[in-house]
C-alpha cells in the first residue's frame, strides 16, 4: 500500500512553516479525533494526520522527507515512533476547554474526587481482670487533623493558589500513544498538583502546605465487659480526616489481654488449676479459692480423684451481648507429699497397714477425660 503524501494529508504547501503546520493538524486533529467525530474512518485518518505531523513537524525528519520521501525515514530508523512524540501539548490545547466524550468522564474520575480517611488501628493492652469486667481507657494516639492555621487550603492565610503550570489547571496530563487501535490518549493525573489543578504559590507556614497537622490526641474509651485477646473497638470518626470533604476514617483499637498468674480463658468460662493435699481430696473439705471476684469458697467432695472438674456457676466472664456470666472451672490435682515429718510418716504407716497391699489396674478412661480436659483449652 502505498503512503499518501503527508503535505497532501495536511492540505498544506511543502513550503509551509511550523505555524501553519501545526495550524493544519490543530484543525484536522480536531475534525477526526475518534472521541469526538461521527466520520467512521475517523481512526484511520486521525492516525494518518498524527503520522504526517509528527514528520513534518520535526525538521530533521522533514528534510530527510523532502530530499527521499518516505524512504527517507526509513534510513531513519523506519516509521516515526510515536512513543517518542508528545502530542500532549498540542492536543491539550486542541481538546482541554471541551468537554467531549471520554476526556470529560476520565477529568470526573481522577479530580476531587471525596474520599474516605484511612483508618487508624492502636493496639490497647488490658490486665485479665479488666477484659473481665470492663474499663475505660484513656488512649493518647496521633492523627492528622485540618491546618487551623490554613484551615486546610494549603495556602497562607491572604494568599490563593494558583493555577498549575504543569497542567494548566486540568489536574490532569494526557498523552497522545500509538496502538494497535489507532492513536489512544492516556491520561494521568498530573503529578505537580496531584490532580487538584492548583498550586500553592504560598504554602501557608504552620503546616507547610500539606493543610493538615499532626495532633496528640486523647480519647477515654469504655471497654465492655467480656472482651478478649484479638477483639476489636471500632471508634467511628476517629481515624484520619477525609480528601475533598470525604467522611473521616475510623479508629480501631486492637485488644490485648495480659496472661493471668492463675486464670486462664475458655470463652467465657475461667479456667483455674488448684492443688489439694492428700486428705482434703479423700476426706473432702471448703477450701478458699481465688475467682476474679475475689476469694471463694470452693467444696471438694470426698473421694475426690486427681483430674476432677469443680464447676463454680457464675463466676466466670459476662457475656458481651446478653445477659449472665460463664462458670469457673476448677481442675483438681492431689498433691502427694514429697517430704515427710517423722509423725506424719508414723500416720501413713498406720494408714498403709489399714489400706492393704492390694493394688488393681486403673479402668480405660481416665487419661482420656485428663486429655479431654486439656484439649479444651
Ligand atoms: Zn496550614
Ligand atoms: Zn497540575
Amino acid at each position: 500500500m502505498s503512503k499518501r503524501d503527508y503535505y497532501e494529508i495536511l492540505g498544506v504547501p511543502r513550503s509551509a512553516s511550523q505555524s501553519d503546520l501545526k495550524q493544519a493538524f490543530r484543525n484536522l486533529a480536531r475534525k477526526y479525533h475518534p472521541d469526538v467525530s461521527q466520520d467512521p474512518d475517523a481512526e484511520e485518518k486521525f492516525k494518518e494526520i498524527n503520522e504526517a505531523y509528527a514528520v513534518l513537524s520535526d525538521e530533521q525528519k522533514r528534510a530527510a522527507y523532502d530530499r527521499f520521501g518516505h524512504a527517507g525515514l526509513n534510513g531513519m530508523g523506519g516509521a516515526p515512533d510515536f512513543s517518542d512524540i508528545d502530542l500532549s501539548d498540542i492536543l491539550e490545547e486542541i481538546f482541554g476547554g471541551f468537554g467531549f466524550g471520554g476526556f470529560r468522564r476520565a477529568s470526573q474520575r481522577t479530580r476531587n474526587i471525596p474520599r474516605r480517611g484511612e483508618d487508624l488501628q492502636l493496639t490497647l493492652n488490658l490486665t485479665f481482670e479488666e477484659a473481665v469486667f470492663g474499663v475505660e481507657k484513656e488512649v493518647t494516639f496521633s492523627r492528622d487533623e485540618i491546618c487551623s492555621r490554613c484551615r486546610g487550603t494549603r495556602a497562607e492565610p491572604g494568599t490563593s493558589p494558583v493555577r498549575c503550570a504543569t497542567c494548566r489547571g486540568t489536574g490532569e496530563i494526557r498523552q497522545a500513544r500509538q496502538s494497535i487501535f489507532g492513536s489512544m490518549v492516556q491520561v494521568t493525573t498530573c503529578p505537580a498538583c496531584r490532580g487538584s489543578g492548583e498550586t500553592i504559590a504560598t504554602p501557608c507556614r504552620a503546616c507547610n502546605g500539606r493543610g493538615l497537622e499532626r495532633k496528640r490526641v486523647r480519647k477515654v474509651v469504655a471497654i465492655p465487659a467480656g472482651v478478649d485477646s484479638g477483639n476489636q473497638i471500632r471508634l467511628a470518626g476517629e481515624g484520619q480526616p477525609g480528601i475533598n470533604g470525604g467522611p473521616k476514617g475510623n479508629l480501631y483499637l486492637l485488644l490485648r489481654v495480659k496472661p493471668h498468674k492463675y486464670f486462664r480463658r475458655r470463652g467465657n468460662d475461667i479456667l483455674l488449676d488448684l492443688n489439694i493435699n492428700i486428705a482434703q481430696a479423700a476426706l473432702g473439705a471448703e477450701v478458699e479459692v481465688p475467682t476474679v471476684d475475689g476469694p471463694e469458697k470452693l467444696v471438694i467432695p470426698a473421694g475426690t480423684q486427681p483430674g476432677k472438674v469443680l464447676t463454680m456457676r457464675g463466676k466466670g466472664v459476662p457475656y458481651l451481648r446478653g445477659n449472665g456470666r460463664g462458670d469457673q472451672l476448677v481442675l483438681v490435682n492431689v498433691e502427694i507429699p514429697k517430704r515427710l515429718t517423722h509423725e506424719q510418716k508414723k500416720l501413713f504407716e498406720q494408714l498403709a497397714a489399714s489400706l492393704g497391699t492390694e493394688v488393681k489396674p486403673q479402668e480405660r478412661g481416665f487419661f482420656d477425660k485428663m486429655k479431654d480436659f486439656l484439649g479444651m483449652e
